[in-house]
């Protein structure tokens, strides 16, 4: 059976295509597809694709989405891990213009590739808070991505400062993209059905999250050092970054309060109060007084 005349929304007739080709879903590869045809193509349009635009897609499973891509005209670079649904994919799309496979884990092999502006994927539940704080970390940078996570992980990208879910991870990728919900999704939109809710979101890249007006390198390990005691003052958190990043503690202290004082932020401040702005001029002040340097 090929994908044109595979029913992507019917879970009988996937089951029956992977029983007949002696595939299995794997619940530890966050297999779940989506079978809500509306909602599929209300992502893929969410990208705004011109024809020619290149795509990372991510988990492309049997290829669902990658359809809704090509259709759009854009070249499609599709990373999947299951060798069953590689070989699938190579015998479909493997002829298509524009499209093009690597095979593998994507948290190894996304880093030996060629970036594109556009990322989109149905992300498997696991890899999906590492894969995105790797590519953020890794300074690989989408104009937009259209990514589907378990709702929570929608929440902590979303949180707002003082918030439980805001954390390092909420001020390391939103800090370079806007984050947009653009549907809440049921287990019963996906096959098999997950125990979890899942949420659509698009992600555009900030005006200043590239070029001179980056994020400060001192950002994200400062920011991480901050949020891993995030009850205790940031005058403490912030000491103790200073001096480790300066192999001692001398002087570190008094560094800290300098900068803190420059940004007006009050030392017994807790740093999850702390907003993105707050965070990135902090880092940019010790960057000036020439910590981590
Ligand atoms: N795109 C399809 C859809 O929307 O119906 C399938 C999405 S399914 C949630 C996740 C996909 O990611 C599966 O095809 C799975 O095999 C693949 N996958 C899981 N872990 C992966 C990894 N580390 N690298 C690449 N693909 C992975």
């Amino acid at each position: 059976m090929c994908a044109a005349s595979l029913n992507y929304d019917s879970p009988l007739a996937l089951k029956a295509f992977l029983d007949g080709r002696g595939l299995g879903m794997r619940k530890k590869l966050g297999q779940n597809f989506l079978i809500k045809g509306g909602i599929r193509k209300k992502l893929a349009a969410a990208l705004e694709l011109s024809p020619g635009d290149g795509v990372w897609e991510i988990g492309p499973g049997l290829g669902a989405m990658t359809g809704e891509l090509l259709e759009r005209g854009a070249r499609v670079k599709a990373f999947e891990l299951d060798p069953g649904f590689v070989e699938f994919l190579r015998e479909e799309f493997g002829g298509r213009p524009g499209f093009s496979l690597v095979p593998g884990d994507v948290l190894k092999t996304w880093k030996g590739e060629a970036g594109a502006p556009f990322l989109l994927g149905n992300l498997p539940y696991n890899i999906a808070a590492v894969l995105l704080g790797d590519l953020a970390e890794g300074k690989r940078l989408f104009r937009r991505m259209v990514v589907t996570v378990q709702k929570e992980l929608g929440r902590r990208l979303t949180a707002r400062p003082g918030q439980a879910d805001y954390s390092s991870f909420t001020v390391l990728v939103a800090g370079l993209y806007t984050v947009k919900a653009l549907v809440t999704m049921g287990p019963s939109c996906f096959y098999p059905p997950p125990r979890v809710d899942s949420a659509g979101l698009r992600l555009d890249l900030r005006e200043d999250a590239a070029g001179e007006a980056a994020p400060p390198g001192l950002l994200h390990p400062m920011v991480r050092r901050l949020f891993s005691s995030r009850r205790k003052t940031v005058k403490n958190s912030l000491g103790a970054f200073v001096s480790s990043c300066s192999g001692t503690e001398r002087g570190a202290k008094e560094l800290a309060m300098a900068a803190l004082e420059h940004c007006g932020i009050r030392p017994d401040e807790r740093p999850e109060n702390l907003d993105i702005p707050q965070f990135r001029e902090l880092a940019l002040r010790l960057q000036h007084l020439g910590v981590g340097g």
